[in-house]
Parts: structure tokens; C-alpha cells; sequence
């Protein structure tokens, strides 16, 4: 037999979904992938029943139904302060997922390096050895996760085609400050590169905190892949709805990229989304306060225990501290964790390029009662889990 693809010979599955896979087989309350267990809006709802009984059923156009990109550019021009053309600034993706993917497409060559802070979200490592890429890796300094700007200069020095920023970034809650994005945007000028943001969590973010989106800077425009989803927005995580919003010279190459890759995103659930898409601003503050509740619920229940964790300015993750514990690896300790105490987390070294084990990751998109079963079981954590 002829040997596979040298690309993907060194993947490993997500471990972020593998984690799901282990919490369902123990029962776990499952704090590891994180999606809501909540229902999504009614109204969103009662579109899609709608939906079924008209004509929806064939290919939307392939960067998206007009109907959707309409909506969509409405609210993102309001938010993101600029008038963002439906035509020809968005491609509508299968979730973030490939939005990135086909932004990672669209400017990398085979070759390219491309900076990705650490922590990241572990698709961006898949991302980049799919389209060839090579990361250069700056670290985040916790509490903050702040960067050195000297460290983040350094990288830019190695002329890298982009620099992916997750903002609100997952799995460590930062939401970058205008002037921590003010220094990136000007290293972007300087150095000529593009900027590919993940910008998923853009409306969760917690008081006094606010989101800037990175294309909003002066002159970033231009060199701005934006890609976001509305599957934590309307906590529709399993419709699979994304898009990249970017001037129209990158556009035009993404919707090609994008059309190859998947030929568009489903068609019904594109219409009923634009439901959501047209809510008011009271929706998003809604949003934010039922998300305030949750965090400030578990970080309670978490003090109480008395485990040492991260505080997050926005998305839904906490990372926890496990060196009480003493295990080595962290991915077992998640595994005895579902097993023994019965919560699902995923190990902080999926997310990290440094060298740790001693943090797990748990979400709280989440009921409240869910929540307070796992905080019920993690009061147990000391005396079910032995130390090592
Ligand atoms: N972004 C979510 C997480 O980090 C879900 C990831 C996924 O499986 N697409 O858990």
C-alpha cells in the first residue's frame, strides 16, 4: 500500500472532542467542548419549523444566501463601524471552523510563517499544517495574558504572511485592550501582514470589558480577514453557520477557496438564522448578562472549593489549576477526572506551545443547574481523586 498524506501524518484527533467522546462514555457533566446545553432563541426556532415547509431545500448561493448576507452585513456594519457590502466584503462558511481555514488558504503559501499567540484554540495548529503554514508561537503571560511587545516585534521580524488573534481569546478569557491591538496593528503595517482574527465570543464579554473588533483599527481594514460565527451568539454550535468579512480583493479569492472546500453552507438554517441576525441591541445585552450570571456562578462555586483558576474577561472558559494534584500528565488527570468525579475538562496542554500540565480547561455555557451539579461533584474532587 502506498503510504498516506506526509501532511496529516502527525495529527492527533481533537482533543477538545475527544474529551466530549470520554465525558458521554462515564456520564460525565461535560465542561470540555464547549457548547451551550441550553436551547437557542424560540424565535430562531420557530423560523427553522417554518423553514422546512418552504423553498430552502437546494444549494444558497456558494458565499451565501443573499438573504443572510443582507442581515448579517446590517448588523456587523453597526457593530464593526463601517459600511460592510453584502456582495462582495462576506463569504458565509461552515462554522469558524472552515472560516479559517479558508482565510489560512487565501494568504498563506506553502512556507509562510504565521504568528499564533499561546494559548490558542487547537484548530490553528491543524489550520496551519493543512495550508502548509509554520506558526511562530508568542506567549501569553498569565494572570493578564498579556504579550511582551519586544517578544511579539521579534516574531514579526521572521516576516510571517499573518497573525491569527483570537479575540476574546479561547481557552484563556483575554480580551485584548485597544492598545494591545493598536501595538499589533502597527507591527502589522510595519511588517506587512495580515491579521486572520476568531472573533466567536465577540458578544460575550463581561463589565467593565469591551470588545474592539481588530478590523475597526485605522488602516487595519485593508489587511483584516475577520472571521467569527453565530454558533456562540444564538447557541446554534451544530448548524455549522460562519463567515469571513474582509475587503473585496481577499474576498473574491476566499469565496473560491471557500467553494471548493465545501460548496456553502447549509441552505435552511442560513434563512432561519437570519431571524437572529436581525435581533436588537437588547438581545446582546441579554446575552451578556445571562453569561455574567453563569461566570460569576461558577467562579463562586470554584472559590468555595478552593481551587485556583483563571478569571475570564470574556468567552466561557476557565482554566483551572492541578498542581495540588501532582499528576504528570494532564490529559490523564482529565480522563480520571470524568471517571472518578464525573466532570468532563479538557487538559490545558492542548491549548499551550510551552510546556504545561498543571491546568485543565472547563466551560460554562451551561444551565445553571448543570453547573451546580458539577460544581456538587467537584466539591468531592480532594477525596476521589488521589494525589499522585
Ligand atoms: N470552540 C469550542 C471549544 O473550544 C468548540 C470547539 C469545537 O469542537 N468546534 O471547545
Amino acid at each position: 500500500m502506498p503510504s498516506l498524506s506526509k501532511r496529516t501524518e502527525g495529527f492527533t484527533d481533537s482533543v477538545i472532542r475527544r474529551m466530549t467522546r470520554i465525558s458521554n462514555q462515564y456520564g460525565a457533566v461535560n465542561l470540555s467542548q464547549g457548547f451551550p446545553d441550553f436551547e437557542p432563541p424560540r424565535p430562531i426556532l420557530d423560523r427553522l419549523a417554518e423553514v422546512a415547509g418552504e423553498d430552502f431545500h437546494q444549494y444558497s448561493i456558494t458565499w451565501g444566501a443573499q438573504n443572510f448576507r443582507e442581515a448579517l452585513a446590517a448588523k456587523q456594519s453597526r457593530l464593526m463601524g463601517r459600511s460592510i457590502d453584502p456582495n462582495s466584503e462576506i463569504v458565509v462558511t461552515c462554522g469558524s471552523t472552515e472560516a479559517m481555514m479558508a482565510a489560512m488558504m487565501t494568504v498563506t503559501n506553502p512556507g509562510d510563517k504565521v504568528i499564533v499567540f499561546s494559548p490558542f484554540y487547537e484548530n490553528y495548529g491543524a489550520d496551519t499544517i493543512l495550508s502548509g503554514a509554520e506558526p511562530i508561537y508568542v506567549p501569553l503571560y498569565p494572570p493578564e495574558f498579556g504579550f511582551n511587545a519586544d517578544e511579539l516585534e521579534a516574531a514579526f521580524r521572521q516576516k510571517p504572511k499573518a497573525l491569527i488573534l483570537c479575540n476574546p481569546s479561547n481557552p484563556c478569557g483575554k480580551v485584548f485592550t485597544y492598545d494591545e491591538l493598536k501595538i499589533i496593528a502597527e507591527l502589522a503595517e510595519k511588517y506587512d501582514t495580515f491579521v486572520i482574527t476568531d472573533e466567536v465570543y465577540e458578544h460575550i464579554i463581561y463589565k467593565p470589558f469591551r470588545h474592539t473588533y481588530f478590523a475597526s483599527l485605522p488602516g487595519m481594514w485593508e489587511r483584516t480577514i475577520s472571521c467569527s460565527s453565530l454558533s456562540k451568539t444564538y447557541s446554534i454550535t451544530g448548524w455549522r453557520l460562519g463567515y469571513i468579512i474582509a475587503p473585496p480583493q481577499i474576498i473574491d479569492t476566499a469565496k473560491k477557496v471557500h467553494d471548493f472546500l465545501t460548496v456553502g453552507a447549509a441552505a435552511p438554517l442560513q434563512e432561519a438564522a437570519v431571524t437572529g441576525l436581525r435581533f436588537g441591541d437588547d438581545y446582546y445585552r441579554d446575552l451578556q448578562a445571562k453569561y455574567t450570571e453563569k461566570r460569576n456562578l461558577f467562579l463562586k462555586g470554584l472559590d468555595d472549593i478552593g481551587i485556583a483558576h483563571t478569571v475570564p474577561q470574556g468567552a466561557y472558559y476557565i482554566l483551572l489549576d492541578i498542581s495540588e494534584f501532582g499528576y504528570e500528565s494532564d490529559l490523564e488527570f482529565c480522563e480520571v477526572l470524568a471517571r472518578d468525579v464525573g466532570v468532563g475538562a479538557v487538559p490545558g496542554s492542548s491549548f499551550f506551545r510551552e510546556d504545561v500540565n498543571n491546568l485543565i480547561r472547563l466551560h460554562f455555557a451551561k444551565k445553571n443547574d448543570t453547573l451546580y451539579e458539577a460544581l456538587n461533584r467537584l466539591e468531592h474532587i480532594r477525596k476521589k481523586l488521589r494525589k499522585r
